[in-house]
């Protein structure tokens, strides 16, 4: 182990901030597929009967091994059989157990958690191994790991342990660790509890990082072997400005973060003051600014900020982190009606269901995906699944009655044909409402996502078939230059600037505006200060940023001369390399709203 979990001392671990904000709880860490058992305090005496309890338990799970070795012996072979060799090995490991001893009077927590801290050590450790056969055994060791622990208790379900309800007071504020977390596991967290968290993996554009944003949690990804040095319940802070993880801060730390959260908060507080003034530049530009949400209950934090309504409902966190399936036409009706009324008079941009990639497919499928963001996800998923998209189709055309300016957008275009097609599943649900009697938007907008090169370089077709344009520079960026959006080895390489882009998104706007239709950039592009003067001097006219950026995002457009960003983006759009291109930006940037650098 690199770390002996009883240090005292103050640690700092560094990572790329991915949401801002300071947090401060408790360390909780959450090992990919295994689950932290329940913790609590025990004392000296009860010692002797832990032990007792973390014996007994390892002879239970050495009895069920041996069992399932005799009988996969019986099935299968020796050969297969001796897998079990390992886990026996893991499991009356030396080392370990006198560790977990030693740490149960050190610690004075119950058995089944100091032995899943010891074990989770030992698990990452091997994770990191050089030789692919010791990685392997992780598995193994998780395994054993599970085994023994459901032998000393009952464990509960993750989302349980995110949001239990019942944690002692000084422990309800979490902050959690993890190698990696999943875009549901982020979005099952209650943000009450979980305070801020820290992975291994995962990048600015990651949907784990871009939920966080938007429901205001801090967060820092690429804190390298992250979970190997934290500590289990230690207090720790999480600084989500600069990408700093403080592990048992001293008070000069604590004091010092608390300023600065009190001095972000009254600038934020600063800036939402704004809430009433139009979104425009100096010389009169008016652009749209609307938020991203994820939940239909988030209207009220749209309001709250004075964004104009929804420019991006990613609906599949909704649709598909229900547990017990897929909400109905009737359910989806009422949610998209509670956030389409909240929002009005501005309206609801509705994007139709994007499974797949990095989120959840929107069905059990029979083997994982060789290569999901090039899969079946978003339009492709809606168009083999007509009736799941008639379904959202349906509810959205009902939801909408009576609201102005909501629209629905396709994601993951790639062509013409797709937007006929998905054009004509529309028309066939407005057809069907029509014959039931059943009341429809008849003004509803439709509108599809820019975010594959295919579809930017054929805007000049689709601008004829659409009311709107939204550029998904997350997607556009991954897709243009064949970086992975969630793969931190190559997060370095991902640049929302790099030239190729540019030229797709101009050539976007430059189609829609022959067409007389307007373009809207809704990816996390967006909501980057540092680029919002290109992204105005490109001529977009509105834009869609996580809700917790509308007050900085908003202030920012209104400090600056769109004939000053036209002539830089003319500029930038001359420019071989991402470099010069951020350069131009980020100086516009700087001189026309300092305040926002201090
Ligand atoms: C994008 O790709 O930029 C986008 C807004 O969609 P998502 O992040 O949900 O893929
Ligand atoms: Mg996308």
């Amino acid at each position: 182990m690199n770390q002996d979990i009883t240090e005292t001392q103050e640690i700092r671990l560094t990572g790329i901030p991915v949401s801002p904000g300071i947090a401060f709880g408790y360390i909780k860490v959450h090992v990919s597929g295994s689950q932290e058992p329940e913790s609590y305090d025990i004392t000296e005496a009860d010692i002797p009967g832990e032990l007792v309890r973390f014996h007994r338990a390892l002879l239970d799970t050495t009895t069920q091994i041996s069992r399932m070795r005799d009988r996969m012996k019986l099935i299968s072979g020796e050969k297969e059989a001796a897998i079990f060799d390992a886990h026996m090995m893991f499991l009356q490991d030396k080392s370990v157990i006198s560790k977990v001893e030693k740490l149960l009077s050190t610690r004075l927590k119950n058995v089944e958690f100091v032995y899943y801290v010891v074990m989770q050590d030992y698990i990452e450790v091997l994770r990191r191994l050089d030789d692919p056969y010791f990685r392997a055994r992780t598995g193994d060791m998780e395994d054993v790991m599970q085994r023994v622990i459901k032998n000393l208790t009952q464990i509960e379900p993750l989302e349980n342990l995110l949001n239990n309800t019942e944690r002692e007071e000084d422990e309800d504020l979490q902050i959690l660790m993890a190698y990696d977390l999943t875009p549901s596991d982020t979005a099952a967290m209650d943000a009450f509890k979980i305070r801020g968290f820290a992975t291994e993996t995962g990048s600015t554009v990651s949907h784990t990082a871009i939920l966080a944003r938007s429901m205001g949690i801090p967060a820092i990804v690429g804190i390298e072997h992250g979970v190997l040095k934290v500590e289990c319940r230690a207090f720790a802070i999480i600084d989500g400005y600069k990408g700093v993880l403080v592990i048992k801060p001293t008070d000069e730390t604590i004091q010092y973060y608390k300023r600065i959260q009190s001095e972000k908060e009254k600038a934020y507080k600063k800036l939402e003051a704004l809430r009433g003034l139009p979104t425009e530049t100096k010389d009169g530009r008016k652009v749209r600014l609307s938020g991203n949400v994820e939940f239909p209950h988030e209207y009220s934090a749209v309001k709250e900020v004075g964004a104009e309504g929804v420019g991006l409902f990613r609906t599949e966190f909704f649709l598909l982190g229900n547990r017990t399936g897929m909400p109905d036409e009737e359910e989806q009706y009422n949610y998209y009606r509670e956030l389409a009324e909240g929002c009005a008079p501005h309206g609801v941009i509705f994007r139709t269901l994007d499974a797949g990639g990095d989120k959840l497919p929107s069905e059990k499928l029979d083997a994982p995906e060789p290569n999901p963001f090039l899969g079946w996800r978003g339009i492709r998923v809606s168009l083999t699944r007509k009736s799941i998209f008639k379904k959202q189709l349906r509810a959205i055309l009902r939801a909408t009655v009576g609201i102005p300016k909501c629209g629905v957008m396709f994601p993951m275009i790639s062509g013409y044909t797709e937007v006929m097609q998905a054009k004509a599943v529309l028309q066939e649900c407005r057809d069907e409402l029509e014959a039931e009697g059943i009341p429809y938007d008849k003004n509803l907008r439709v509108g599809i996502m820019i975010e594959v090169p295919s579809a930017a370089l054929m805007t000049d077709f689709l601008a004829k078939e659409v009311d709107f344009f939204s550029v998904g520079t997350n997607d556009l960026t991954q897709y243009t230059i064949a970086v992975d959006r969630v793969n931190n080895k190559v997060a370095n390489l991902f640049r929302s600037t790099h030239p190729a882009v540019g030229r797709l998104i101009n050539m976007t706007v430059q189609a829609g505006e022959r067409e007389g239709i307007p373009t809207a950039i809704c990816g996390e592009m967006a909501g980057d200060i540092l680029l919002m003067p290109l992204l105005i001097g490109l001529g977009a006219v509105s834009f869609s940023v996580g809700v917790h950026l509308v007050p900085v995002v908003r202030y920012a457009i209104r400090n600056l001369n769109y004939e000053e960003c036209r002539a830089m983006a003319q500029e930038a759009l001359a420019s071989s390399n991402s470099r010069d291109i951020v350069n131009l930006s980020t100086a516009l940037a700087k001189k026309s709203y300092p305040i926002l650098f201090e």
